[in-house]
């Protein structure tokens, strides 16, 4: 691990930044640093079916979108450092406390030291364990995940290089997204469910639909049809976008929210497509369903 993060390559980013002695462009150093872990109701009803997920909020993200709903901690850092043990410990504690699952959310910078974590407490962890992230991944990093993640919740953010330039700086977004969830979901294999509907494998692809963006959620729908099938993969198209006030100038379209034509076009375009999944009611447009990022761990 320690070679790992003397030249870190764990993303696509690849800057090669030595995180022992500084940050890297994600603002992760070599120590985890998290921000909150507690039960969390909101998410998809086969993730969060009983008491809630137990989700870990890790803090620095190499995407930066400029619109980024976890701002607090994906771009400005808020959190605290823990140890793999530590962390291990944490894991431990949501499962004292009833999680329906373990959830890593914005993990990807993190992934050896969470490696080591679930290794330390793996004998006493029942719960199926899932990888949330943005979806900019290396497919070689997601390979290490393997054994490790039961169910894989990443993003399609973008299809056009133009926009995920525009908002992530990220041109290759969807080129590095659509390989690595293609090996996502043949790691976590096909959709399976507990008696009480709570998932327990298989792989959620969620898009948040962008003010002025349409016409690219409808392009990442038709990849989603040509290269999954049903058995193994559901789509959660969001419509949760909150345009919150630290958006930056030069983004006027980002300065609303998505209209009901824009929403319901997409999610009629998945459905015409064959798409199978989950849809969101427009109150969930609200930064009341931001967490309260509090360090409690
Ligand atoms: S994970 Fe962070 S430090 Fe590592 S390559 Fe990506 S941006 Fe750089």
């Amino acid at each position: 691990m320690e070679e790992m993060m003397k030249k870190c390559r764990l993303c696509p980013r690849k800057c090669g930044a030595d995180r022992t002695k500084s940050a890297g462009y994600c603002g992760a150093g070599d120590k985890v640093t998290a921000a909150k872990a507690a039960l969390h109701q909101w998410e998809e009803p086969c993730i969060s079916y009983k008491n809630g997920a137990g989700t870990v909020f890790f803090s620095g993200c190499s995407l930066h979108c400029c619109f980024c709903q976890n701002n607090q901690i994906s771009n400005e850092l808020y959190g605290r450092e823990l140890t793999s043990e530590e962390l291990g410990d944490v894991f431990l504690r949501l499962a004292d406390r009833g999680a329906d699952n373990i959830e890593l959310v914005t993990p990807t910078h993190f992934v050896p030291q969470i490696i080591k974590a679930l290794d330390l407490v793996k004998h006493r962890l029942e719960l199926p364990v899932v990888y949330n992230t943005g979806g900019y991944e290396l497919t070689e990093t997601i390979r290490m995940l393997k054994g490790y993640v039961d169910i894989y919740l990443p993003d399609i953010k973008y299809f056009s290089p133009e926009v995920s330039m525009k908002y992530s700086k990220a041109p290759d977004y969807f080129e590095r997204a659509s390989e690595a969830v293609l090996e996502m979901i043949s790691q976590a294999g096909e959709l399976r469910y507990n008696e009480e509907g709570g998932l327990l494998s298989g792989t959620i692809i969620r898009h948040l639909v962008l003010p002025g963006n349409r016409h690219d959620s409808m392009k990442v729908m038709e990849w989603i049809a040509e290269n999954t099938s049903s058995d193994k993969v559901l789509v959660s198209i969001m419509n949760q976008y909150t345009p919150f006030d630290f958006i930056p100038e030069g983004f006027p379209e980002l300065r609303r929210r998505v209209t009901k034509m824009e929403y319901n076009s997409v999610v009629r375009y998945a459905s015409e497509l064959g798409i199978n999944g989950f849809t969101q009611e427009k109150s969930s447009a609200s930064d009341k369903y931001v967490p309260d990022f509090d360090l409690e761990l």
